[in-house]
Protein backbone atom coordinates (compact mmCIF):
# COMPACT_ATOMS: atom_id res chain seq x y z
CA UNK A 1 0.00 0.00 0.00
CA UNK A 2 1.99 2.75 -1.48
CA UNK A 3 1.45 6.80 -0.32
CA UNK A 4 2.13 9.35 -3.24
CA UNK A 5 2.46 12.82 -2.15
CA UNK A 6 2.55 15.24 -4.82
CA UNK A 7 3.40 19.00 -4.58
CA UNK A 8 1.09 19.61 -1.35
CA UNK A 9 1.23 23.45 -0.38
CA UNK A 10 -0.77 24.26 2.74
CA UNK A 11 -1.36 27.74 4.24
CA UNK A 12 -2.91 29.09 7.99
CA UNK A 13 -4.13 32.08 6.88
CA UNK A 14 -0.21 34.11 5.88
CA UNK A 15 1.49 30.90 7.56
CA UNK A 16 2.70 28.69 5.28
CA UNK A 17 2.91 25.31 6.76
CA UNK A 18 3.75 23.12 3.77
CA UNK A 19 5.14 24.37 0.49
CA UNK A 20 5.81 22.18 -2.30
CA UNK A 21 6.20 18.98 -1.28
CA UNK A 22 6.56 15.83 -2.77
CA UNK A 23 7.53 12.31 -1.54
CA UNK A 24 6.69 8.82 -1.77
CA UNK A 25 6.55 5.98 0.72
CA UNK A 26 6.81 2.30 -0.41
CA UNK A 27 4.26 -0.57 0.55
CA UNK A 28 5.65 -1.94 3.53
CA UNK A 29 8.33 0.59 4.33
CA UNK A 30 8.74 2.52 7.63
CA UNK A 31 9.52 5.63 7.00
CA UNK A 32 11.13 8.13 9.54
CA UNK A 33 9.44 11.36 9.38
CA UNK A 34 11.46 13.75 11.53
CA UNK A 35 12.13 18.14 11.63
CA UNK A 36 12.67 20.28 13.98
CA UNK A 37 8.67 21.66 16.14
CA UNK A 38 6.92 23.64 13.32
CA UNK A 39 8.28 22.31 10.44
CA UNK A 40 4.76 21.09 9.41
CA UNK A 41 4.88 17.48 10.18
CA UNK A 42 1.92 16.97 12.00
CA UNK A 43 0.18 19.11 9.12
CA UNK A 44 1.43 16.74 6.86
CA UNK A 45 0.40 13.46 7.79
CA UNK A 46 -3.42 15.12 8.78
CA UNK A 47 -3.25 15.57 4.86
CA UNK A 48 -2.37 11.90 4.19
CA UNK A 49 -4.91 11.16 6.57
CA UNK A 50 -7.61 13.21 4.82
CA UNK A 51 -8.78 14.95 7.77
CA UNK A 52 -7.36 18.37 6.55
CA UNK A 53 -7.36 19.50 3.24
CA UNK A 54 -4.36 20.79 1.32
CA UNK A 55 -4.41 24.46 -0.46
CA UNK A 56 -3.07 21.97 -3.81
CA UNK A 57 -1.49 19.15 -4.76
CA UNK A 58 -2.34 15.34 -4.24
CA UNK A 59 -2.42 12.80 -2.03
CA UNK A 60 -2.74 9.29 -3.28
CA UNK A 61 -2.98 6.39 -0.77
CA UNK A 62 -2.78 3.28 -2.91
CA UNK A 63 -4.13 4.64 -6.05
CA UNK A 64 -7.09 6.56 -4.47
CA UNK A 65 -6.65 10.14 -4.35
CA UNK A 66 -7.52 11.82 -0.75
CA UNK A 67 -9.40 14.98 -2.85
CA UNK A 68 -12.26 12.46 -3.57
CA UNK A 69 -11.87 8.91 -1.90
CA UNK A 70 -11.12 10.48 1.52
CA UNK A 71 -13.77 7.86 3.78
CA UNK A 72 -12.09 4.95 1.44
CA UNK A 73 -8.44 6.44 2.40
CA UNK A 74 -9.29 6.95 6.12
CA UNK A 75 -10.65 2.76 5.79
CA UNK A 76 -6.77 2.28 5.16
CA UNK A 77 -5.51 3.80 7.02
CA UNK A 78 -5.05 3.97 11.42
CA UNK A 79 -3.72 7.50 12.53
CA UNK A 80 -1.97 8.07 16.14
CA UNK A 81 -2.61 12.08 16.29
CA UNK A 82 0.17 13.69 18.66
CA UNK A 83 -0.63 13.84 21.83
CA UNK A 84 -2.70 10.99 21.62
CA UNK A 85 -6.19 12.76 22.36
CA UNK A 86 -8.22 9.84 24.62
CA UNK A 87 -11.52 9.56 26.09
CA UNK A 88 -9.84 9.98 30.13
CA UNK A 89 -13.09 8.63 31.77
CA UNK A 90 -13.55 5.63 29.95
CA UNK A 91 -12.13 2.38 30.73
CA UNK A 92 -9.94 0.90 28.43
CA UNK A 93 -11.51 -2.35 27.31
CA UNK A 94 -15.11 -0.20 27.28
CA UNK A 95 -13.30 2.06 24.93
CA UNK A 96 -11.64 0.03 22.85
CA UNK A 97 -15.43 -1.74 22.34
CA UNK A 98 -16.71 1.67 21.46
CA UNK A 99 -13.97 2.46 18.99
CA UNK A 100 -14.38 -1.32 17.43
CA UNK A 101 -18.33 -0.34 17.19
CA UNK A 102 -17.38 2.92 15.04
CA UNK A 103 -14.85 1.28 13.19
CA UNK A 104 -16.43 -2.41 12.93
CA UNK A 105 -20.85 -1.94 12.16
CA UNK A 106 -21.98 -5.40 12.37
CA UNK A 107 -18.60 -7.32 12.99
CA UNK A 108 -18.25 -9.37 16.46
CA UNK A 109 -16.71 -6.73 17.67
CA UNK A 110 -15.30 -8.46 21.27
CA UNK A 111 -13.19 -10.64 19.63
CA UNK A 112 -11.59 -8.36 17.56
CA UNK A 113 -10.58 -5.89 21.05
CA UNK A 114 -9.19 -9.22 22.98
CA UNK A 115 -7.33 -9.89 19.73
CA UNK A 116 -6.24 -5.72 20.20
CA UNK A 117 -5.60 -5.79 23.92
CA UNK A 118 -3.19 -8.97 23.03
CA UNK A 119 -0.82 -7.41 20.68
CA UNK A 120 -0.76 -4.37 22.54
CA UNK A 121 -0.01 -5.80 25.55
CA UNK A 122 -3.32 -4.33 27.27
CA UNK A 123 -5.04 -7.30 29.06
CA UNK A 124 -3.57 -6.84 32.57
CA UNK A 125 -4.83 -2.70 32.06
CA UNK A 126 -8.33 -3.64 30.35
CA UNK A 127 -10.32 -2.65 33.81
CA UNK A 128 -8.70 0.43 34.83
CA UNK A 129 -9.22 4.07 33.18
CA UNK A 130 -7.71 5.43 31.01
CA UNK A 131 -6.97 8.45 32.80
CA UNK A 132 -4.94 5.96 35.07
CA UNK A 133 -2.90 4.27 33.05
CA UNK A 134 0.44 5.59 32.84
CA UNK A 135 1.85 7.06 29.56
CA UNK A 136 3.80 3.66 28.45
CA UNK A 137 -0.13 2.46 28.42
CA UNK A 138 -2.43 5.16 27.25
CA UNK A 139 0.23 4.95 24.02
CA UNK A 140 -1.11 1.44 23.82
CA UNK A 141 -4.44 2.56 23.68
CA UNK A 142 -3.74 4.93 21.19
CA UNK A 143 -1.84 2.22 18.93
CA UNK A 144 -4.83 -0.27 19.66
CA UNK A 145 -7.34 2.45 18.61
CA UNK A 146 -5.45 3.49 15.29
CA UNK A 147 -5.05 -0.59 14.70
CA UNK A 148 -8.55 -1.84 15.43
CA UNK A 149 -9.73 -2.08 11.78
CA UNK A 150 -6.39 -3.90 10.33
CA UNK A 151 -5.58 -0.52 8.44
CA UNK A 152 -2.86 -1.26 6.09
CA UNK A 153 -1.15 1.88 6.42
CA UNK A 154 -0.33 3.64 9.99
CA UNK A 155 0.52 7.18 10.67
CA UNK A 156 2.07 7.45 13.79
CA UNK A 157 2.79 11.20 15.12
CA UNK A 158 5.15 11.17 17.98
CA UNK A 159 4.38 8.02 19.59
CA UNK A 160 7.21 8.06 21.77
CA UNK A 161 7.42 11.38 22.81
CA UNK A 162 7.33 11.94 26.40
CA UNK A 163 7.59 8.22 27.81
CA UNK A 164 10.60 6.92 29.95
CA UNK A 165 13.07 5.21 28.39
CA UNK A 166 11.76 2.01 29.35
CA UNK A 167 8.17 2.45 27.71
CA UNK A 168 10.26 4.03 24.76
CA UNK A 169 11.23 0.93 23.89
CA UNK A 170 8.54 -1.61 24.61
CA UNK A 171 6.36 1.34 21.94
CA UNK A 172 9.10 0.98 19.70
CA UNK A 173 9.31 -2.78 19.98
CA UNK A 174 5.49 -2.66 19.02
CA UNK A 175 5.71 -0.33 16.01
CA UNK A 176 7.92 -2.45 14.88
CA UNK A 177 6.45 -5.26 15.17
CA UNK A 178 3.61 -4.02 13.30
CA UNK A 179 5.75 -2.17 11.05
CA UNK A 180 5.71 -6.35 9.82
CA UNK A 181 2.98 -6.10 7.74
CA UNK A 182 1.71 -2.26 7.42
CA UNK A 183 3.20 0.49 5.68
CA UNK A 184 4.23 2.75 8.51
CA UNK A 185 5.29 6.78 8.25
CA UNK A 186 6.67 7.75 12.02
CA UNK A 187 7.48 11.27 12.88
CA UNK A 188 9.77 11.52 16.17
CA UNK A 189 12.35 13.74 18.08
CA UNK A 190 14.56 10.81 18.53
CA UNK A 191 17.30 10.16 16.17
CA UNK A 192 18.41 6.71 17.90
CA UNK A 193 14.39 5.58 16.83
CA UNK A 194 14.86 6.12 13.13
CA UNK A 195 17.86 4.91 13.12
CA UNK A 196 16.93 1.62 14.74
CA UNK A 197 13.28 0.91 12.95
CA UNK A 198 13.02 3.15 9.86
CA UNK A 199 14.11 1.86 6.42
CA UNK A 200 13.84 5.95 4.68
CA UNK A 201 14.29 8.95 6.42
CA UNK A 202 12.33 11.99 5.28
CA UNK A 203 13.22 15.60 6.75
CA UNK A 204 11.46 18.03 6.48
CA UNK A 205 12.56 21.97 7.50
CA UNK A 206 10.05 25.17 7.48
CA UNK A 207 7.39 23.02 5.06
CA UNK A 208 9.85 21.57 2.82
CA UNK A 209 11.52 18.76 2.44
CA UNK A 210 15.51 18.68 2.55
CA UNK A 211 16.10 15.17 2.73
CA UNK A 212 14.79 11.75 1.41
CA UNK A 213 16.85 8.62 0.94
CA UNK A 214 16.96 5.56 2.37
CA UNK A 215 18.31 5.38 6.36
CA UNK A 216 21.70 3.87 5.41
CA UNK A 217 22.52 6.78 3.11
CA UNK A 218 21.47 9.13 4.96
CA UNK A 219 24.66 9.81 6.97
CA UNK A 220 25.85 11.29 3.56
CA UNK A 221 23.83 14.50 3.16
CA UNK A 222 24.77 17.80 4.45
CA UNK A 223 27.50 20.47 3.83
CA UNK A 224 30.43 18.85 5.83
CA UNK A 225 31.45 15.48 4.33
CA UNK A 226 34.51 15.86 6.66
CA UNK A 227 34.69 12.32 8.86
CA UNK A 228 36.61 12.31 12.63
CA UNK A 229 39.00 10.08 13.66
CA UNK A 230 39.92 9.33 17.28
CA UNK A 231 43.30 7.74 18.07
CA UNK A 232 45.20 7.41 20.93
CA UNK A 233 48.91 6.65 21.49
CA UNK A 234 51.08 5.26 24.22
CA UNK A 235 53.15 8.63 24.11
CA UNK A 236 52.06 11.82 22.94
CA UNK A 237 53.75 12.38 19.15
CA UNK A 238 54.77 15.99 18.13
CA UNK A 239 51.77 16.97 16.48
CA UNK A 240 54.03 18.22 13.36
CA UNK A 241 53.57 14.82 12.83
CA UNK A 242 49.74 14.93 10.86
CA UNK A 243 51.22 17.66 8.93
CA UNK A 244 52.62 15.03 6.50
CA UNK A 245 49.12 12.91 6.08
CA UNK A 246 47.03 14.08 3.31
CA UNK A 247 43.70 14.91 4.09
CA UNK A 248 44.29 16.13 7.44
CA UNK A 249 42.24 19.28 8.41
CA UNK A 250 42.29 19.62 11.63
CA UNK A 251 43.92 18.05 14.81
CA UNK A 252 43.35 18.57 18.54
CA UNK A 253 44.65 17.01 21.12
CA UNK A 254 41.69 15.82 23.60
CA UNK A 255 44.02 14.61 26.89
CA UNK A 256 47.38 13.13 26.72
CA UNK A 257 47.77 10.68 23.96
CA UNK A 258 44.73 11.29 22.63
CA UNK A 259 43.82 12.93 19.66
CA UNK A 260 40.52 14.12 17.73
CA UNK A 261 41.34 14.46 13.51
CA UNK A 262 39.46 16.09 11.61
CA UNK A 263 39.67 14.78 7.60
CA UNK A 264 38.33 16.22 4.48
CA UNK A 265 35.88 14.83 2.07
CA UNK A 266 36.02 10.89 1.88
CA UNK A 267 39.75 10.61 2.47
CA UNK A 268 40.62 8.00 4.86
CA UNK A 269 43.98 8.55 6.79
CA UNK A 270 43.61 5.51 8.89
CA UNK A 271 46.21 3.61 7.22
CA UNK A 272 48.66 6.57 6.68
CA UNK A 273 48.43 7.13 10.34
CA UNK A 274 49.00 3.93 11.31
CA UNK A 275 52.31 3.79 8.62
CA UNK A 276 53.53 7.06 10.67
CA UNK A 277 53.45 5.55 13.78
CA UNK A 278 55.30 2.98 12.83
CA UNK A 279 57.73 5.23 11.00
CA UNK A 280 58.05 7.28 14.52
CA UNK A 281 58.05 4.24 16.91
CA UNK A 282 54.78 5.20 18.49
CA UNK A 283 52.26 2.27 19.55
CA UNK A 284 48.33 3.11 18.85
CA UNK A 285 46.62 1.77 21.63
CA UNK A 286 43.37 2.71 20.17
CA UNK A 287 41.83 3.45 16.52
CA UNK A 288 38.45 4.53 15.62
CA UNK A 289 36.30 6.83 12.54
CA UNK A 290 33.34 8.05 14.11
CA UNK A 291 30.86 7.75 12.06
CA UNK A 292 27.84 10.58 10.86
CA UNK A 293 25.31 9.81 12.99
CA UNK A 294 21.52 10.89 11.19
CA UNK A 295 21.81 13.71 14.72
CA UNK A 296 24.48 15.36 12.89
CA UNK A 297 23.14 15.07 9.57
CA UNK A 298 19.74 16.85 11.00
CA UNK A 299 21.51 19.31 12.60
CA UNK A 300 23.37 20.57 9.86
CA UNK A 301 20.65 20.36 7.19
CA UNK A 302 17.88 21.65 9.83
CA UNK A 303 20.30 24.79 11.19
CA UNK A 304 21.78 25.41 7.76
CA UNK A 305 19.02 25.61 5.63
CA UNK A 306 18.10 29.17 5.97
CA UNK A 307 15.40 29.43 3.43
CA UNK A 308 12.70 30.93 5.68
CA UNK A 309 9.29 31.21 4.74
CA UNK A 310 7.75 31.39 8.44
P1 LIG B 1 5.18 20.07 13.39
O1 LIG B 1 4.21 18.96 13.58
O2 LIG B 1 6.34 19.71 12.52
O3 LIG B 1 5.63 20.64 14.70
P2 LIG B 1 2.87 21.55 12.40
O4 LIG B 1 2.39 20.84 11.18
O5 LIG B 1 2.10 21.33 13.65
O6 LIG B 1 4.43 21.26 12.62
O7 LIG B 1 2.89 23.11 12.10
C1 LIG B 1 3.48 23.68 10.95
C2 LIG B 1 3.26 25.18 10.97
O8 LIG B 1 1.88 25.47 10.80
C3 LIG B 1 3.68 25.83 12.29
O9 LIG B 1 4.23 27.08 12.00
C4 LIG B 1 2.36 25.95 13.04
O10 LIG B 1 2.40 27.04 13.92
C5 LIG B 1 1.37 26.17 11.92
N1 LIG B 1 0.05 25.58 12.25
C6 LIG B 1 -0.22 24.29 12.47
N2 LIG B 1 -1.53 24.10 12.69
C7 LIG B 1 -2.11 25.30 12.61
C8 LIG B 1 -3.46 25.78 12.74
N3 LIG B 1 -4.45 24.93 12.99
N4 LIG B 1 -3.66 27.12 12.60
C9 LIG B 1 -2.66 27.95 12.33
N5 LIG B 1 -1.37 27.59 12.18
C10 LIG B 1 -1.11 26.28 12.32
MG1 LIG C 1 3.61 18.02 15.25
Amino acid sequence: MSIVVDRIRKTYGAQVALDDVTFTVNSGEIVGFIGPNGAGKSTMMKIICALLFPDSGSVRVNGCDSATGSLKIKKKLGYLPENNPLYTDMYVEEYLRHVAAIYLPGRTQGNRVREIMGITGLFPEKNKKIGALSKGYRQRVGLAQAIIHEPEVLILDEPTSGLDPNQIIDIRNLISDLGNEKTVILSTHIMQEVEAICKRVIIINKGKIIANDLAENIGSYGISSSHTIVVEFSQDPDHKMFDNIRGVEQVKNLKPGTWLIQTSGDTDIRAGLFNLAVKHELVILSLHRKERKLEDVFRELTLSNDTSIN
